[in-house]
C-alpha cells in the first residue's frame, strides 16, 4: 500500500480518481452539501437496502398472511436467506449465523446459553472499556443466576483508558474463569484487540470465548472458524448500514449446536414440527435454532441488499480501502492540525486499528458542534474523542481533505466558543 502523501487537494482527487471502489458511492444516499463521517455509528442508506425493503413492503401489501410462503419461503427462512451473505464477512459458515434481536438481546441469548457457573469456575471476564451495554447485560445474567456481579464478573482493567493490553487479558485467566466476552474493536480507540489472545484462550485451555464484532463487522476481516471462537454478537446498522435498529446477529460455533438456547422461542423450534404448535420444545440444530419470535422482515430487509454490494466488493478490498483513507486521515491531522491541539487517540499499527480514527482534543465537544454546522457529521465521545471514520464504501479522499480544512478553520478561529458545552440526548 502506497502512503507517500501530500497535502494538495490536486493529491486527494488524484486519490479518488485512482480508487477503485470509488464508484460504489453512487448506490449510496449522499446529501448535497454534508459529509458523513458517521458511518460507524449508523451507516448510510443505500439504494440496494431501499430496493429490498420496498421489495418486503410490496410482498405485504399483495400477499398479507401468505408472504410467509412465497418464493421458496424466503421470508419464513429470512434469517437463513441474510445469513448466508452475512457469514463470509467473519469468516462464519452460514448454519452458525442466526440474523435475530439486537446486540444486547444476543448477548443474554449467548450468556444464557453458555453461562454454567459451578462452585470453582463461575467469573466471566469483561473489559473495562467495551460498550456499557455488553456489561449490563452481563451483570444482569449473573444476577439471575443468584451470584454477585462484584464477586463473578471479572474486570480488565486498562491502565490508560484508552487501550487494554492482551497480556492483561491473559493474566486475567485463571482457573475461576467459566466465560469470556471481548470486543474485537473497542468503540472509542478504535484498537483492534490482537485475535491469537481469543485463539489461544479456546484452544489450549477451553474457556469459552465470546467475540463483540460491532465495530468490526463490515469494517475489518476476520476469520471466527480460525479462532473457533464459541459465539459471537454484532450489530448490523453501524458499518453495515443495515439501517437504523436493523436486526443484529449471531453466531453460534456448530461445535455447540447441542445446546440448549438459554432463550428460547417458537422460532427456535425445528422446522417440520413448528407449526404443529405442540408445547413441547422442539430444537433446530443450527444456529437459526437460536432465533426466539416471528423474524423483523422489515428491519431485515435492508441488510438483504446492502449486503449485496459487500459481497460483491468484498472484504479485503474494503479493508484495503479502509486502512488507506485512515491513513491518509491521520497524514493530513500530522501534517496540519497538531499545532492546534488535536492529537491521534488510535494506535498506528495497521493490524491494530479499525475502520476509525479518534481525534483527540480538550474541546472536542464543542468542535464536533461546530463541524455539525459546517455539514460535516462526526460523532462525539466523552470525554475528549471525535471519532472521524471515512467508509471504504462511500467516502471520498476529497471528502477527508475537506474535513481536515474545516477542522484546522474551527480551531484556528476558534469557532468552537460560540457554543455551549451542555451535552444533548443523543451525542
Ligand atoms: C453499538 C454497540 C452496541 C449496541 O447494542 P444494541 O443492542 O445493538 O443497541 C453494543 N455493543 C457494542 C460494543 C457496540 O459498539
Amino acid at each position: 500500500m502506497d502512503t507517500s502523501f501530500n497535502t494538495t487537494k490536486e493529491f486527494a482527487e488524484a486519490l479518488d480518481k485512482a480508487d477503485v471502489l470509488y464508484h460504489v458511492r453512487d448506490r449510496f444516499y449522499i446529501q448535497p452539501n454534508e459529509i458523513y463521517m458517521d458511518g460507524n455509528s449508523l451507516g448510510l442508506a443505500s439504494k440496494d437496502a431501499e430496493a429490498s425493503l420496498l421489495n418486503a413492503l410490496e410482498d405485504w401489501k399483495k400477499e398479507g398472511i401468505k408472504i410467509w410462503n412465497i418464493e421458496d419461503s424466503k421470508y419464513y427462512h429470512y434469517s437463513k436467506h441474510i445469513a448466508s451473505n452475512m457469514a463470509p464477512l467473519i469468516g462464519a459458515s452460514p448454519e452458525e449465523v442466526v440474523v435475530v434481536g439486537s446486540t444486547t438481546s444476543n448477548i443474554h441469548q449467548a450468556i444464557s446459553t453458555f453461562y454454567e457457573p459451578t462452585k470453582d469456575k463461575y467469573k466471566i471476564l469483561v473489559d473495562d472499556l467495551n460498550f456499557p451495554t455488553d456489561r449490563y447485560a452481563v451483570d444482569s445474567q449473573v444476577r439471575l443466576k443468584g451470584l454477585d456481579p462484584d464477586d463473578a464478573v471479572k474486570v480488565v482493567k486498562s491502565s490508560d483508558g484508552v487501550f487494554i493490553d492482551e497480556d492483561a487479558i491473559i493474566e486475567a485467566m485463571t482457573d475461576d474463569v467459566a466465560l469470556i466476552l471481548l470486543p474485537t474493536v473497542l468503540y472509542r480507540s478504535a484498537q483492534v484487540l490482537d485475535w491469537l489472545v481469543g485463539w489461544l484462550v479456546g484452544w489450549l485451555v477451553g474457556w469459552l470465548v465470546g467475540w463483540d464484532l460491532c465495530h468490526a463487522i463490515g469494517a475489518i476481516e476476520m476469520d471466527l472458524t480460525q479462532i473457533d471462537a464459541d459465539f459471537a454478537v454484532w450489530c448490523t446498522y453501524k458499518y453495515l448500514s443495515g439501517g437504523p435498529g436493523s436486526t443484529a446477529g449471531l453466531y453460534i460455533n456448530k461445535k455447540h449446536f447441542n445446546r440448549s438456547p438459554g432463550t428460547t422461542g417458537w422460532f427456535g423450534n425445528k422446522d417440520e414440527t413448528q407449526f404443529q404448535l405442540n408445547h413441547t420444545f422442539e430444537h433446530q440444530r443450527d444456529a437459526s435454532g437460536w432465533q426466539v419470535g416471528t423474524p423483523n422482515i422489515l428491519s431485515m430487509a435492508p441488510l438483504e441488499g446492502v449486503l449485496n454490494i459487500f459481497n460483491e466488493v468484498d472484504m479485503h478490498a474494503i479493508r484495503t480501502k479502509s486502512l488507506h483513507i485512515t491513513s491518509y486521515l491521520m497524514y493530513l491531522i500530522d501534517e496540519k492540525l497538531t499545532d492546534y491541539g488535536y492529537s491521534i487517540g488510535n494506535l498506528r499499527d495497521d493490524f491494530k486499528r479499525g475502520g476509525h480514527i479518534c481525534l483527540v482534543h480538550d474541546e472536542a465537544y464543542r468542535i464536533s458542534l461546530a463541524l455539525k454546522d459546517k455539514g460535516v457529521i462526526p460523532d462525539f465521545r466523552e470525554p475528549n474523542v471525535i471519532r472521524l471514520a471515512p467508509i471504504a464504501l462511500y467516502t471520498s479522499y476529497e471528502e477527508v481533505y475537506k474535513v481536515v480544512e474545516i477542522l484546522e478553520e474551527i480551531a484556528q478561529d476558534h469557532l468552537y466558543e460560540q457554543y455551549s458545552t451542555k451535552r444533548g440526548l443523543v451525542v
